[in-house]
């Protein structure tokens, strides 16, 4: 496409920031329009697998991940007893050339927006400028927004992307009558504890069920002094209590209970959750897939076009291969709103897919089979309670479905099925 006027990018978040990228390595001229007026490392841990590793690698990005990471080694299974299930090997160990990332959302988020700035520009990042809506003009888009002291601002763009995240205004004004958001009956509690490594010091711990406590457990950066930055994330089936606020607070510590005693010979948890220094709580909610996300010259990209259950390390990386599929229609395609069209058509149900994936069998589902086999109580050997050929099935159908096998990404079989 030839962008005089460039693509307006709603949001300036993992997603808004890596489509500027993508757009900028293909000579596509754009702008990203963000609400907040400061970017600060919010957020705690995410994961990206080796399918969106692989974009950042081509963007030249992974010197500037290296230090604020921790490359992942393998994503292991425990019983709330503390009993081993499964160990499945990760990134570069599973034989992908592109590592797992486990990294600081807010780190990421400021990494990603030092280098728009200094790949595409000062101007292209404009901070404190909500978008409130769009005018079509059939040839470019015009977006509104507002600073935060009330000022009124309009951008010309040939296209516009709305990547500004689960409350997304452009969602909104695509589908005002969208059904009430679903939540998935549990709540997560997320931390980080400065603290000695466990295990080989970047694993991925999976440990208990969901009914009766489940924590996904794993490093984010290195010190100099041997300490690590841990991870934690506390998932309890408990009634609704707060809307979707990545930044809400836990006001209370009820979430240690069902956690009190699981001081295992590889990881005192206790200890490490109230290590703590602050705790966030946010509901596990997700939307139906939508019908449609580009509308004339605007479409909606990340958690904006699907958001989903947070419980297997797609919401970032998603959001990263959106950006791969957007960029290269638009590359290809003469009329950019044709692109659009494209793009929708190949991203659109497959991660609707994925919604309906992580809503019932994502990695975890694992840990249910385990739990549900053995009714809750220790095993004695775990061959007795689910076979090596099953445990595998289940992981490589999710990969399977999220694009994230070895095989899809480079056509040699996992190892890790070995
Ligand atoms: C503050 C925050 C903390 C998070 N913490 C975690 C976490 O701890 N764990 C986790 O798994 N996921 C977290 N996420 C979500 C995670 O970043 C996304 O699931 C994933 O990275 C997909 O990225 P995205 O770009 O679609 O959305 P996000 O990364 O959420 O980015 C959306 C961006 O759009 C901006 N925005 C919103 N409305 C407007 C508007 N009207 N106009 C302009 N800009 C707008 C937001 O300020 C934000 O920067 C967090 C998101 C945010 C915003």
């Amino acid at each position: 496409m030839t962008a005089t006027n460039g693509v307006l990018i709603i949001g300036g978040g993992i997603g808004g920031l890596t489509l500027a990228l993508q757009l900028e390595r293909a000579g596509i001229r754009a702008r990203v329009l963000e609400a907040v007026p400061d970017l600060k490392p919010l957020g705690v841990g995410i994961n990206i697998l080796p399918h969106a590793s692989k974009e950042l690698w081509q963007l030249g990005v992974q010197n500037d991940l290296t230090p604020i990471s921790v490359q992942t080694s393998q994503s292991v299974f425990y019983n709330r007893f503390g009993q081993f299930i499964h160990a499945d090997p990760a990134g570069n160990a599973a034989g992908f050339p592109w590592p797992q990332y486990s990294i600081h959302r807010g780190e990421l988020q400021l990494t990603l927006a030092k280098l728009v700035r200094e790949r595409l520009g000062e101007e292209s990042l404009v901070l404190d400028a909500k978008a409130t809506g769009f005018v079509d003009h059939g040839d470019r888009v015009t977006v509104r927004t507002v600073d935060s002291a009330g000022a009124e601002s309009t951008y010309d763009g040939v296209v516009a992307v709305g990547c500004d995240g689960v409350h997304s205004t452009i969602r909104r004004i695509l589908h005002p009558d969208e059904g009430a958001l679903l939540y998935s009956g549990y709540t997560m509690w997320r931390g980080t504890t400065r603290m000695a490594p466990y295990l080989d010091g970047a694993s991925m711990v999976r440990v208990g069920w969901l009914e009766t406590g489940k924590l996904v457990i794993y490093p984010i950066l290195n010190y100099d002094d041997g300490t690590q930055l841990v991870n934690w994330v506390a998932e309890i089936a408990v009634p609704q209590r707060t809307n979707r606020n990545w930044n809400q607070v836990a006001e209370d510590g009820e979430f240690f209970e069902p956690f009190e005693g699981w001081d295992f010979d590889w990881l005192d948890i206790p200890a490490m959750l109230r290590g703590a220094e602050r705790v966030y709580e946010y509901p596990m909610l997700d939307q139906d897939s939508l019908p449609f996300w580009t509308k004339g010259g605007v479409t909606l990209l990340g958690d904006a076009a699907h958001p989903m259950v947070p419980r297997g390390s797609n919401g970032a990386g998603q959001a990263i291969l959106d950006t791969r599929a957007l960029t290269d229609a638009l590359v290809e395609e003469a009329n950019p709103r044709a692109a659009l069209t494209r793009y929708e058509r190949e991203r659109l149900p497959r991660t609707a897919e994925i919604v309906q994936l992580n809503r019932v069998n994502p990695p975890d589902a694992l840990l249910r089979e385990v739990f549900e086999r053995t009714g809750d109580l220790p095993f004695e050997d775990i061959a007795n309670v689910i076979s090596p050929s099953e445990v595998q099935q289940l992981l490589d159908n999710y990969r399977a479905v999220t694009g994230s096998s070895l095989a899809s990404l480079t056509g040699h079989e996992s190892r890790s099925g070995a």
